[in-house]
């Protein structure tokens, strides 16, 4: 189901038409569905059944505190990986004792106040990161709930800049450090093992990496037990694919059942976290851009918009593949093949190349599956200012983040004193 779709010809996000909102608050802007983000939520917190599990929604994805906020409101946990994500999780009232700290290189001002804040488990990344953890909660004089992020090195079969989980990736433990790395963290006086966790990748469309990697990582649940090492949680991560343009990732209930069975296969059965981002997100929202001018240059038909590579960047970073639809639909016997570009001084600033296309300048343009890894990598390259964001709730558009100003851009700049 999408909460993104035509009637009489108009794109909606649920019972609002995107060109009120362009009308209303400009473009370009995000646009976000309630609706589709509290569905994906309970799509996978229901796949569980009764098996005790903590969904921690990878903050990452999109951090704006409304979201953060809804998702709170039923339940969730969430994974983050600074401590301005931890601030915002506070901020929209999420739960300090769901949340998950990953990140290979968190600060000691950061584990403090995850600390203070009493998070649920440090997910380290490494032997050195296991004694700074002890340093500082030594120094607060508090016991650290500690996992490991474990490195299983399995393949997720995804695109090589969002692959976390081979023994190339600067992520996690190796499994042969990782046996070690419990053994000292039983010896230090203020670290708790709590749990295990690993995150192997992002944007996985089968189940048989992460069932690879949860065998992997159960038979060192049973090495650490034999060694007395109790693990609490069995923290799986995120990466879970969605359809950004024919692919077919597992179900939730295809996911969640291949972990619960893969635990039931080693006789194990412990609560599991898993780590979303993508799959709450991504198809829970829209950018949306307005074509400026069309181009026809030689060979080519452009179609160039208000948005660039700064205000969504995952083109250009990953060759990442959005479709873009029109709001309002034209006969489609006008349609062209047109690069659809943005206005920044890069040639990488392209949002889609050769999509078949009836518009005319003025029109707008919606770029789907952008809810996930959209606005969070939104910059300032070329001193454009962040895009607004918009939540829709049904026939109500609620702006939940502002357009920013330029006396915001330039906030903190200044100049030095006249000669
Ligand atoms: C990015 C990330 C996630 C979320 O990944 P998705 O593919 O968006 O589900 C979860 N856990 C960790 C540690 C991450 O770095």
């Amino acid at each position: 189901m999408s909460f993104f779709e035509y009637r009489d010809g108009q794109l909606f996000a649920e019972q609002t038409s995107l060109s009120s909102i362009a009308a209303e608050h400009g473009t370009p802007c995000y646009v976000y569905s309630r609706a589709a983000f509290e569905t994906q939520w309970k799509a996978l917190d229901s796949a569980f059944g009764d098996h005790p599990h903590t969904i921690c929604y990878a903050v990452k994805a999109n951090s704006n505190i409304a979201v953060l906020n809804l998702l709170a409101r039923l339940g969730s946990g969430f994974d983050i990986v600074s401590e301005g994500e931890l601030r915002r999780v506070l901020k929209a009232g999420g739960d300090p004792s769901k949340v998950v700290f990953s990140g290979v290189a968190k600060s000691k001002s950061e584990l403090a106040f995850a600390m203070q804040n009493k998070v649920r488990s440090i997910n380290i990344e490494s032997v050195a990161e296991l004694e700074r953890v002890q340093e500082v909660a030594a120094s607060l004089n508090v016991t650290a709930s500690i996992a490991f992020r474990v490195n299983p090195n399995v393949d997720p079969e995804t695109h090589p800049y969002i692959s976390t989980g081979m023994d190339k990736a600067k992520f996690g433990v190796t499994m042969e450090a990782a046996f070690d790395a419990y053994k000292r963290a039983t010896e230090l006086t203020n670290i708790e093992v709590h749990g295990i966790a690993c995150h192997i990748g992002s944007q996985i469309t089968k189940t048989s990496p992460f069932t690879d990697a949860l065998k992997i990582v159960l038979d060192m649940v049973k090495r650490l037990a034999d060694e007395g090492i109790k693990i609490k949680q069995l923290d799986l991560g995120g990466g879970l694919g969605i359809d950004y343009h024919g692919e077919t990732p597992p179900s939730p209930s295809d996911y969640v059942q291949s972990m619960i069975n893969g635990m039931k296969d080693h006789g194990i059965n412990l609560p599991i976290a898993i780590e979303p981002g993508r799959y709450i997100a991504g198809n829970s929202g829209v950018m949306l851009t307005q074509i400026e001018f069309l181009k026809h240059n030689k060979n080519k038909n452009f179609a160039i918009v208000d948005a660039g590579m700064n205000d969504l960047l995952r083109p250009a970073l990953y060759q990442a593949f959005h479709v873009i639809k029109p709001v309002e639909q034209r006969s489609r016997q006008a349609a062209k093949i047109f690069d659809v570009v943005g206005p920044v001084c890069e040639s990488a600033c392209v949002l889609g190349y050769d999509r078949e296309l009836a518009v005319e300048a003025g029109d707008l343009l919606a770029v789907m599956s952008a809810g996930a890894y959209g606005f969070v990598m939104a910059n300032n390259y070329n001193s454009r200012n962040k895009p607004a964001e918009i939540m829709v709730d049904s026939t109500q558009a609620h702006l939940v983040r502002k357009r920013e100003t330029f006396d915001q851009l330039i906030s903190g700049e200044v100049l030095l004193a006249a000669d």
